[in-house]
């Protein structure tokens, strides 16, 4: 089936909405609408119809706008009569003929005897639902009213479609209802408001209508796994905490109100979108074509706050006032402690005392933002220490406290709910690359991976693009070999930490083994749960990279295109040193961080 998506206002959404490439694209010169067209229509694929809507309009000036807008098809919604339509489609003072597409409102029931005298005058027919809503937006009419559709006439199906609807289409695909139905008309239902649509749900709306099978193998399952990853470990007591979020996460991601707050933040506080860079220095190096999608141009200096962002609202949603979290390095602490005053909610981080006292720049930095930092006393006094205290934490303030979890791992939904956080990366790439190479998708996508969330978020839309090859970056630390390393996906065996099964490095009696890595961020003795499937399908290509090649890889980026990075991009930077890309292949990587923070790091190790 065809898509048309209608009630398009501003030009950039709707150069982000063609670059989906849906077939028609809808724009209402009715004027009583707040989806009133009156702007100028961006030059767009040929390949998409962009039709005029109208509603009881003077036919002159139909054909003026026809001709105006360069319209390949006009949709009449109004009483217009058979000879209007025909007039249209015989007229000579139009440039180029239109497809004329009548819309009918349908009720609870439809006397489809009035269709008789249009059957010889227009193309298609559109049946929307007549407002039991005023306006009839949201509404969807009985489409087994359809059964008795007497034409051959092909028809758009309208009113109300959305995302929680992909079920009822797939059902009515296999209906005989459906054997005339040439296309899907959507509109309200993916706006953040009247004329500006979300692209992320559109995306996902198509992703699951053409391809649910495939989609579903690697996105998580309803039981929260990604193939025999995944789900949720936890002690009894944290059940009902984690069932709350499990419950509600989906829901509130998709209310209107959320999205909208969600994306001005992600607009105005952190600076997004964030640039798609070529690389032109690098590329020349290389002999490939490599983009650089800027993360670390984000607000606090990586993708981390994409994430913190989207949880401290799904906090406030969920009535919470207080917010928990862990941090290793300081990274994901700073990214909470940040949000929390941006909301003026009540921040503690756990962190392990050792690493409170290799990170002081970090714990000073979240104490200014008014977070209250308590160190982790026991074990190695470390990440999972702190994680130890977090989780203790919550099990003893159930009720007004939200754990803000850094990366794509921990128990169902977390790994799911960070990703969709986080997928605003590969969103944006999609449409950046349209812009820039004239297509959407890369031969490859790369990123570094921790616990994963940076990847996760520029895997995400590419994950079921079977073109678009993926590879996984892992800090190899002194060498897989060395007894010194963090690559998970070579060391792990299957195993529970931090609430959700997945590879883990682990001895034989299933002691977590302590990792490794001159990364802070990567060091990390699991991988999330997302990656290990990724990892065991096949689906994504796993480098282990060491200390002296990620050192190397990053001193050498900042010498060539002025950029610093993040030890831990420095390790996703290496690849090029390993692998072989063909000049055309175009390469997107994921600049997870800015190198601010590990300059002492580079200063040490090069001597500086
Ligand atoms: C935290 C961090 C990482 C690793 O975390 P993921 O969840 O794997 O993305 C990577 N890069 C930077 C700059 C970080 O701060």
């Amino acid at each position: 089936m065809k898509l048309k998506v209608c009630g398009m206002k501003y030009q950039d959404n709707i150069e982000q909405v063609a670059a989906i490439q849906p077939d028609y694209l809808g724009f209402i010169f009715y004027e009583k609408t707040p989806r009133h067209f009156n702007t100028k229509i961006p030059k767009l694929s040929s390949d998409i119809k962009k039709t005029g809507v109208f509603v009881n309009e003077d036919l002159n000036k139909v054909i003026q706008k026809i001709n105006e807008f360069d319209l390949q098809a006009v949709q009449l919604h109004g009483e217009e009569a058979p000879f209007y339509c025909n007039m249209l489609r015989t007229t000579t003072l139009l440039k180029k003929p239109v497809e004329v597409i009548k819309v009918f409102s349908v009720m609870d029931g439809f006397n489809f005897k009035i269709l008789d005298e249009y059957e010889a005058v227009c193309d298609y027919y559109l049946f929307d639902t007549k407002g039991k809503l005023p306006g009839g937006n949201g509404y969807t009419f009985d489409w087994s009213l359809l059964n008795d559709y007497p034409s051959t006439k092909l028809f758009f199906l309208s009113g109300g479609i959305g995302i929680d609807e992909v079920e009822d289409i797939r059902k009515f695909k296999e209906s005989d209802a459906s054997k005339y139905c040439y296309a899907l008309d959507v509109n309200s239902k993916f706006e953040l408001e009247p004329g500006l649509k979300n692209i992320g749900v559109l995306r996902e709306f198509i992703n699951k209508l053409s391809n649910n099978k495939k989609m579903q193998e690697y996105n998580v399952d309803e039981r929260g796994y990604y193939g025999n990853f995944g789900g949720a470990f936890i002690p009894e007591m944290l059940y009902p905490n984690v069932e709350e979020l499990r419950q509600n996460y989906l829901k509130i991601m998709g209310d209107p109100d959320f999205k909208k707050e969600f994306d001005q933040l992600l607009k105005d506080y952190v600076g997004r979108p964030s640039p798609l860079y070529f690389a032109k220095r690098l590329s020349e190096n290389y002999n490939t074509k490599i983009y650089l999608k800027r993360e670390d141009l984000n607000h606090t200096g990586a993708h981390k706050i994409n994430n913190t962002i989207g949880q401290i609202l799904m906090a406030k949603r969920l009535g919470k006032n207080r917010i928990i979290a862990e941090t290793g390095a300081g990274q994901h602490g700073v990214a909470t402690a940040t949000v929390c005053a941006l909301m003026g909610l009540e921040c503690i981080v756990y962190m392990g005392e050792i690493d409170i006292a290799r990170q002081a720049p970090n714990v000073a930095r979240m104490k200014m933002l008014g977070a209250k930092v308590i160190p982790a006393l026991s074990g190695s006094r470390t990440l999972k220490d702190a994680t130890n205290e977090a989780i203790r934490d919550w099990i003893n303030n159930p009720v007004n406290t939200h754990y803000i979890i850094g990366s794509a791992i921990g128990p169902h939904p977390y790994p799911d709910m960070v990703t969709r956080f986080q997928s605003v990366i590969s969103e944006e790439i999609k449409w950046q690359l349209k812009e820039q190479e004239g297509r959407e998708n890369p031969d490859y996508v790369a990123a570094c991976i921790g616990g994963g969330s940076n990847a996760a978020g520029t895997y995400y839309h590419f994950l079921h693009e079977e073109n678009v090859k993926i590879i996984a970056v892992e800090a190899a630390g002194l060498g897989v070999d060395s007894g010194e390393s963090a690559a998970t996906s070579v060391l792990g065996k299957e195993g529970i930490i931090h609430g959700c099964k997945t590879l883990l490095m682990q001895t034989d009696d299933g002691q977590i083994t302590e990792p490794y890595s001159i990364s802070a961020g990567l060091d990390y003795p699991g991988v999330g749960p997302m990656h290990a499937h990724l990892s065991k399908t096949g689906r994504a290509e796993f480098m282990s990279i060491t200390d002296s090649d990620a050192m190397e890889a990053g001193l050498e980026l900042s010498k060539l295109e002025g950029i610093i990075p993040a030890i831990e991009t420095s390790h996703a930077l290496a690849i090029f040193k390993h692998k072989t890309f063909k000049q055309e292949d175009i390469v997107v990587m994921s600049l997870s961080g800015r190198g601010d923070k590990d300059l002492q790091n580079y200063i040490d190790y090069f001597k500086i």
